[in-house]
């Protein structure tokens, strides 16, 4: 099973993921928990760089490091881990890279898409949560819980727009793999849909 966690920051990604994982780990299932960019030693580097040089890489090398980062992460760690019989929860996936390079960085999404898809060998997720969020809630949201908050203001707002946009039009068109939440509802309530629908699954 491969669930992924999609959404602007401060959305509670990272949040839902790790109680997913505690319930599923409960439930006596092995489970890998990683993230994009950044889910391997070479990701770590490929981070490094997108994150330190945003707004002055060129978006097409953008999103070809953003795919290189996804190529070897998901050869080494997810698809292994997949076939070991595990479930593999994961903060953002190829839906970022068509939310943020496509529609936030203007490139053609059906582009970042196949690119995507070419990265990965076509591997897609089963389920893929979506917590949505107004960008100026989530900017609330990094301020009150006192954390950096320079990730969300690396960009302007019309560009997080653009990408809570990109998300929604994704899950539209894929409602079968998408769980849209609403993500200022209470973390417990969200938790409670999130393992509603991998239970489903799992069956
Ligand atoms: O979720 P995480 O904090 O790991 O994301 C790091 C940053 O990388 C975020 O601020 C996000 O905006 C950015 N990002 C991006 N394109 C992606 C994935 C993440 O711009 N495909
Ligand atoms: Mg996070």
């Amino acid at each position: 099973l491969f669930v992924t966690f999609e959404g602007g920051d401060g959305a509670g990604k990272t949040t839902q993921a790790a109680l997913l994982e505690e319930w599923l780990r409960e439930s006596g299932r092995e489970v890998v928990r990683t993230r994009e960019p950044g889910g391997t030693e070479v990701g770590v580097l490929v981070r490094d760089i997108v994150l330190h040089h945003r707004g002055h890489i060129a978006p097409r090398a953008e999103a070809l490091l953003y795919a290189a980062d996804r190529a070897h992460h998901v050869e080494t760690v997810v698809r292994p881990a997949i076939a070991r019989g595990e479930v593999v929860i994961q903060d953002r996936y190829l839906d970022s890279s068509v939310a943020y390079q496509g529609a936030g960085r203007v490139l053609d999404s059906d582009d970042i898409r196949e690119l995507s898809l070419w990265a990965t060998g076509g591997l897609l997720p089963d389920l893929t949560v979506l917590l949505d969020l107004d960008p100026a809630a989530a900017r609330t949201r990094l301020d009150a819980d006192a954390k950096p908050f320079d990730r969300l203001e690396a960009e302007k707002e019309e560009f997080h727009a653009r990408v809570r946009a990109g998300f929604l039009t994704l899950a539209a068109a894929e409602p079968e793999r998408f769980l849209v939440l609403d993500a200022r509802q209470p973390v417990p309530l969200l938790a409670a849909r999130v393992r509603e629908a991998a239970a489903t699954l799992i069956g």
